[in-house]
């Protein structure tokens, strides 16, 4: 059983992989304080996949 401790740990080994910037847990996705993408958590696992970030502005110009 992975704890929110673990979790954090985890994922201050890696960055995103997209812009290779730090990540931080949040409750219900992680944030990259880089460039703004949110990744999935599903069932407490992070989804670092950048065809799965959803990006800070989704709004077409
Ligand atoms: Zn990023």
């Amino acid at each position: 059983m992975q704890t929110i401790e673990q979790l954090r740990a985890a994922l201050a080994q890696v960055v995103c992989p997209v812009c290779f910037g730090t990540l931080r847990l949040e409750p219900v996705s992680v944030h990259c304080t880089s460039c703004s993408r949110r990744y999935p958590l599903e069932d407490g696992i992070p989804v670092l996949l950048a065809a799965r970030a959803q990006e800070a502005n989704t709004e077409p110009d």
